[in-house]
């Protein structure tokens, strides 16, 4: 199974991975699905020979590919969120009215605009040097849904002035794809859920940690910090929602916590 991972370029559906990664699991009682650190690797570039089973957790939309050489995941997504949301459609079997949410535009719909799809590419082991990297407007990082992570910023002006068009969900959609800004309720909601993926190759999770079963003290200006997770029996760096309400006035489901303000540790 592993030497499959290393020397076939392998492009498939999530789907089948969560069958290996299963497979994997029942026949070698040391690995668990962790990562596992090889010497090997171009360019001094570390590498994995396994995929972590979180991303057993994210939805058909995603599609996860491991490089021939461990050193790199891409991660691709349709983009649509698996979660009922005004945004959808009227007809669509998802779409749901939420009275007080203020769409972006009456006209605006997922699979509309500039459509849903995005992908990009990690480093199979972050860069944890110390070094960090201001997130930038647009997609950060992919949900375990599906759709795209936004930063705590908006493009057309302040996200307080943009909260009341926030869905549910704490996303919204403009001409740009459906993404979420604060705590993805449909995801996490107050607890340990895995959320998604960014684009530093570090995982997300809600505000409670696997590892203590309550808020982590430790985090550091990002929400990172190290320990084992539901998925990973080793200590690994990983980031949290930080467990401070976001004063959005206007947003319609108050409390409100910011998804992630950066900067990016693992670049
Ligand atoms: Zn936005
Ligand atoms: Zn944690």
């Amino acid at each position: 199974m592993m030497k499959r991972f290393k020397n076939v370029n392998i492009v498939l559906p999530l789907i089948l991975f969560v069958f290996i990664g299963f497979t994997a699991c029942s026949t070698d009682a040391d690995d668990g699905g962790d990562v596992i650190i090889e010497e090997e690797g171009e360019e001094g570039e570390e590498s994995i020979t396994e995929l972590s089973s979180a991303f057993d957790q994210f939805s058909d939309a995603v599609t996860v590919i491991l490089s021939s050489d461990g050193t790199q995941i891409d991660i691709e997504t349709t983009g649509f969120p698996n979660h009922r949301s005004i945004y959808w459609e009227t007809d669509n079997e998802l779409y749901e009215d939420e009275p007080l949410v203020n769409k972006t535009t009456q006209d605006t719909f997922i699979g509309g605009g500039r459509g849903e799809a995005s992908s990009f590419t990690v480093d199979a082991i972050p860069d944890l040097d110390g070094a960090t990297v201001a997130t930038e407007l647009g997609t950060i990082g992919i949900a375990v849904s599906g759709s795209a992570i936004f930063n705590d910023q908006e493009g057309m002006g302040d996200l307080d002035d943009a909260a009341g068009s926030l869905d549910w969900a704490g996303a919204h959609k403009g001409p740009g794809v459906y993404h979420y800004h604060l705590e993805p309720t449909p995801i996490t909601s107050d607890d340990d859920s895995l959320i998604g993926i960014l684009m530093d190759g570090v995982f997300i999770y809600g505000r409670q940690c696997s590892s203590t079963g309550t808020y982590p003290t430790d985090l550091d200006a990002s929400g990172g910090h190290t320990s084992t997770t539901q998925y990973e029996t080793e200590a690994i760096y990983h980031y949290h929602i930080i467990n401070e309400v976001y004063p959005a006035g206007n947003y319609a489901y108050e409390p409100a916590y910011v998804l992630f303000a950066g900067p990016f540790q693992g670049y």
